[in-house]
């Protein structure tokens, strides 16, 4: 008996064996979810490398179905709610691990960020949550849970984090209204805040070694968290086990919120 048994969702996020999206995808298919999934779509249909990498981890674990989404695109999504609707009918959960930012503006003080680069990033890191709630908000069963990924630099100053720290607020902020909105259709919406993982999005951050080297120093367990912890952690927030949880933003990251 598996806490996923008969429950269907959607994953967005996974770039590789290292995303946060992944760890939490083997959680929920060992839980027994029945999962579709979507990469950024290639650029040379010929060569289609983000769709082959995605597949060749979820496929082999019974994936329903991949296919492509640039979440900065309206067709996109509304074209990968279609096909959740035409695969499931209705879904209990949405896990939306998306971030970016362009590293010239990631990578220098916030107040030097250009126009174009802040709204890029809020839509890809921020807009993209809210344009998924609004149209998962129809096909997501009662006791639906939605759940994005944050990190501590949207609540404190974490040097090297920047213009993410924005969007990151931005995100934990939406977390908080779309949980109040969609709270009478019973459906819950949290976002997990992991302490630093390697991945492809974090060797954009700049002073990521400190970060780890700082957890590793300074957190309550004086240690990094693990990608398995974030990846149960997860399938938590997903779980019915969280049932009286929505509108939060959980630390998963041995603790060093709480220090000084
Ligand atoms: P990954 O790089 O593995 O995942 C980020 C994902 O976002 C990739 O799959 C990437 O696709 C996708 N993406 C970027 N732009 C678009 C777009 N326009 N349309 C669709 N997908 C897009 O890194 P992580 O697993 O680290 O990141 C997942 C989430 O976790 C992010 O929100 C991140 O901020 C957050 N987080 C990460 C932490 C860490 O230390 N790693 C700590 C706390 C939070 P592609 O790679 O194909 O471009």
């Amino acid at each position: 008996m598996g806490l996923f048994d008969g429950k269907k969702g959607v994953v967005f996020g996974i770039a590789n064996e290292r995303s946060i999206a992944w760890a939490i995808t083997q959680q929920l298919f060992a839980q027994g979810a029945e999962i579709g999934f979507t990469h950024l779509p290639d650029k040379d249909p010929e060569r289609p490398k983000n769709a082959n990498k995605v597949k060749k981890l979820v496929e082999p674990l019974g994936a329903k179905f991949v296919v492509p989404c640039d979440v900065q695109k309206d067709e996109d999504l509304d074209a990968v709610f279609a096909k959740i609707t035409e695969q499931f009918g209705k879904i209990d959960f949405v896990l939306h691990s998306i971030a970016f930012a362009p590293p010239a503006d990631l990578t220098q003080e916030v107040y030097k960020c250009s126009r174009a680069g802040f709204s890029l990033s809020m839509d890809i890191s921020v807009y993209s949550l809210i344009a998924m709630c609004g149209r998962a908000k129809a096909i997501m069963n009662p006791g639906g849970s939605i759940l994005t990924l944050t990190y501590l630099g949207g609540e404190k100053v974490i040097p090297g984090y920047n213009l993410m720290g924005l969007c990151k607020s931005a995100l934990e902020s939406s977390v908080e209204y779309i949980a109040s909105e969609m709270g009478a259709d019973g459906v819950r919406v949290n976002a997990l805040s992991a302490g630093p993982v390697r991945t492809i999005s974090a060797s954009g951050v700049g002073d990521f070694k400190k970060m780890l080297t700082l957890y590793e120093t300074f957190s309550p367990l004086r240690r990094n968290i693990t990608e398995e912890e974030v990846g149960k952690s997860g399938m938590f927030l997903l779980s019915d086990m969280s049932g009286g949880i929505t509108g939060e933003t959980l630390h998963v990251d041995c603790g060093y919120h709480v220090m000084g």
